[in-house]
């Protein structure tokens, strides 16, 4: 099958290879014998939320997000649109604080998000950098990555997490929460890119893409996945040994 990925703001939300997350999705459609189409979305421009089977947006410093924030609230409703269509989307770091209401960045501006997400955001003084590890008991797995934010993101009361935190900040430092989940949309500030080292997660959005593109429930083939369990364990043990400490 053809997955259409709408990929937002591609040249201005790619911190810390947050692409890569794009090619992963790509190669483990392609040797499952599906195909990746890939759609930048840029600045201006009508969106339409039923024409994409996956969203992406990537991490980015204040001064990215400030340039797309208002550009991205003229595509909420195309987004959320999608959304309750059942397409998944994904988000990173600076993405991510932008999917939920509103971000304060760190010279006190207030920038408007999409309100996809049940959070809001506020830069603190001292950034939260290093490795990460996280515990998503409904999913029954870990994922490890890489987080570099001043935002703390404090969740609504009663919102998912997208995990808890073993080693590392997290949303805020502070509650041992990590990330958001709410449907099929998940936030996180785990770069490294995310992907490559937490391919179930990868799996998870490519079988939710796959429904929704028209597949009925699907369930992909598992891959060996070598390197890539091994790619997770150093991050993992990185997060254990020092996550949470800068
Ligand atoms: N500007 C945001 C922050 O520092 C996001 C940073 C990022 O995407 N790495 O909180």
């Amino acid at each position: 099958m053809r997955i259409r990925v709408g990929h937002l703001y591609p040249e201005y939300l790619n911190i810390y290879a947050d692409r890569g997350n794009i090619a992963v999705l790509a190669e483990r459609a392609r040797v499952r014998g599906h195909e990746l189409e890939i759609a930048p979305i840029g600045l201006g421009g009508a969106l339409s939320g039923t024409a994409i089977d996956l969203f992406y947006i990537g991490g980015g410093q204040d001064r990215e997000q400030a340039l797309v924030a208002n550009d991205l609230v003229t595509k909420a409703s195309a987004l959320r649109e999608a959304a309750d269509g059942g397409a998944p989307v994904l988000g990173v770091c600076g993405g991510y604080q932008l999917l939920g209401r509103s971000y304060r960045d760190t010279s006190g501006v207030e920038l408007p998000g999409i309100g996809l997400l049940p959070l809001r955001t506020v830069a603190g003084e001292r950034r939260m950098i290093g490795d990460v590890l996280l515990d998503c008991v409904w999913a029954g797995e870990t994922l490890a990555g890489f987080e570099n934010h001043a935002g703390r993101t404090l969740l609504d009361a009663g919102a998912e997490p997208l995990g808890r935190v073993i080693a590392g900040f997290g949303n805020d430092g502070a509650s041992g929460f990590e990330g958001c989940r709410a449907g099929r949309v998940y936030g996180t500030y785990l770069h490294g890119p995310l992907l490559p080292r937490n391919p179930w997660l990868a799996d998870r959005l490519l079988e939710e893409a796959l429904e929704h593109a028209g597949g009925g429930l699907v369930e992909l083939a598992p891959l060996p996945d070598e390197l890539e369990h091994r790619a997770h364990e150093v991050s993992a043990a990185r997060a254990r040994a020092r996550g949470g400490r800068s």
